[in-house]
């Protein structure tokens, strides 16, 4: 059959999270015929979003990156570029609003220097050691805000960027393998100002300092300050509507409600999908965006998990997941000058436990739009295992989470008193609740390693050992967060492009 006439697509992605979308929609804009297929009813996965009573709620994420208007890690802002759509931000002034154990109150400013003396003023004798190991992640950025953020498995493009940039290569190539915790030690002799460290890492890696790579810390303490913090207006699910709005203008497709089963193999390739009402879909390459356990574990023949997989879950394991409390509350609660995102934690002891540290969201103070008059969103969320939440009966269930509920709300209390007062809408989601409807297996909020390991280097890329089978999404290079799989998407589209041999818009040979 001639390639014309050909009904098979050139790309297949398996799930519309940020990853699978910004792959999607790159390809697309280079031409290849594209389609993405979503179990769910809406596009987005952890960054989408529902609606109850006039409440615009995120599902989780909320403290965006990647929405910066210069350098080349606002990857957000270019993937939408690169379909012509745009997304309106808000600026949010302040990153994070810790209150931490021993009256630890810091707020993370976007202006570098402030956010500098407020850390200072509490660890004055610290001063050259909290300037020294800053200054190093801002180097990190540095490096990775001097390149264009693609394929690591595409030799020809880290020549030509190795030629282009050969400082910024070799600075990274220094830091790949390094994490937080050994450099914050080299500067840093203090251990509250050494837990404050780890928990600047543990509120969106889940994991301490010396567990974290100094690449994503890097990306993260240096970026806040650069391109900051931006909420897109109307709530972060318009990030994944808008992708999907440009990757149909692109020409590409994607269908709702269909859930793949299984990823077909012929001859050892990856040829296509079923999904579960029985259709069959074929294309050249597979992207799956699940995440790797759910693809290895479900979407394959049993037993046919490659063996650099199971490596790979011998190093990662799935973090926790998550109790979400979306909240509704008369605005008079908020006392003047409440900031977006808090982090709580009363005992330092308790910060990686099960409902140790607690996240708080409350994106209607950017964008009031997101509630009925007079009232604010609270998205609180901690960790939380699914074991916990197993083998209950439907009432168990209920009052295991009515409990789970207000004990967070006692404790949000303490520092919005009255909220108790002022409730006016409540929905509790557990880990089984993340685990449903995200597609995630346990509701997981990705992987993280089992024992310390060597940076970044053992996070592996898009490729998978099944030929014709990529993997794009947090359980890849580099991790969590939409701005870190929005370059999984970014690397894992340049790849395909190269096998298929794509550019300038035309598919120049097909296999
Ligand atoms: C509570 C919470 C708070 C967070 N806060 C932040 C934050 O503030 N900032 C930040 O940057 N990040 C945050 N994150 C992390 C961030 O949301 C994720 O890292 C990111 O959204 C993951 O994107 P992804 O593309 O890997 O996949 P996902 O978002 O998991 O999307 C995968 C998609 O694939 C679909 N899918 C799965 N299996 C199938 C199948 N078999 N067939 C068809 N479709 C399938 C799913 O339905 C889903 O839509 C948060 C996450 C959570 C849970």
């Amino acid at each position: 059959m001639s390639p014309s006439l050909n009904p098979i697509l050139d790309v297949i992605i398996i799930g519309s999270g940020i990853g699978g979308l910004v792959t999607a929609t790159q390809l697309a804009a280079k031409g290849a015929q594209v389609l993405v297929l979503e179990s769910y009813l809406i596009p987005g996965g952890s960054s989408g979003y529902f609606e109850r009573q006039g409440y615009r709620f995120d599902v989780g994420a909320s403290m965006i990156f990647g929405f910066g208007e210069k350098g080349t890690t606002n990857l957000l802002t270019r993937a939408l570029d690169a379909v012509n759509v745009t997304q309106e931000t808000i600026t949010d002034p302040v990153q994070i609003h810790y209150h931490l154990p021993n009256k630890l109150n810091i707020k993370v400013e976007r202006a570098y220097n402030k956010f500098l003396q407020h850390l200072i003023a509490y660890f004055p004798h610290e001063e050259i050691g909290i300037r020294r190991f800053y200054d190093e992640c801002w180097k990190v950025f540095n490096c990775l805000n001097s390149i264009d953020l693609l394929s690591l498995e595409e030799p020809r493009y880290l020549l030509r960027t190795f030629l282009q940039h050969p400082l910024a290569c070799l600075g990274l190539v220094k830091y790949l393998p390094q994490n937080v915790g050994d450099v914050a030690r080299r500067y840093i002799k203090d251990i509250q100002l050494l837990k404050f460290i780890d928990i600047e890492c543990y509120c969106w890696s889940v994991v301490k300092a010396d567990m974290t790579p100094m690449i994503n810390a890097g990306m993260v303490f240096a970026d806040r300050h650069y391109g900051g913090v931006n909420y897109p207006q109307g709530g972060v699910g318009q990030i994944a509507q808008k992708l999907v709005e440009g990757l149909e203008k692109a020409g590409g497709q994607i269908k709702y409600q269909a859930r793949v089963t299984k990823i077909l193999i012929e001859k050892g390739k990856a040829v296509g999908v079923q999904l579960a009402g029985g259709q069959v879909y074929h294309a050249k390459r597979i992207v799956s965006n699940a995440t790797r356990w759910d693809t290895f574990t479900k979407l394959l023949p049993v037993g046919k998990i490659p063996a650099n997989e199971k490596k790979w879950q011998q190093t990662y394991k799935k973090s926790p997941s998550f109790l979400s409390l979306h909240i509704g509350v008369a605005a008079a609660v908020l006392p003047r000058s409440t900031e977006c995102h808090h982090i709580i934690l009363e005992d330092w002891e308790n910060m990686t436990a099960p409902a140790g540290t607690l996240f708080v969201s409350i994106p209607t103070l950017l964008d009031p739009e997101l509630a009925p008059e007079g009232y604010h969103i609270i998205h609180a969320f901690t960790p939380q295992l699914i074991d916990d939440w197993r083998e209950m009966s439907a009432s168990e269930y209920e009052a295991k989470k009515e409990a789970a509920a207000w004990q967070i709300i006692d404790r949000l209390e303490k520092i919005f008193p009255g909220l108790d007062a002022g409730l006016d809408y409540l929905e509790v989601g557990t880990p089984r609740t993340h685990q449903r409807f995200l597609g995630r297996e346990d509701g997981t909020y990705g992987p993280i390693p089992r024992r310390k390991l060597p940076g970044l280097l053992k996070m592996p890329f898009n490729r998978t050992a099944i030929p014709g089978l990529y993997c794009v999404g947090d359980s890849t290079f580099p991790g969590q967060g939409l701005n870190a799989v929005a370059f999984s998407g970014f690397a894992c589209a340049h790849r395909i492009t190269v096998d298929l041999g794509l550019s300038n818009g035309k598919c120049q040979h097909l296999d």
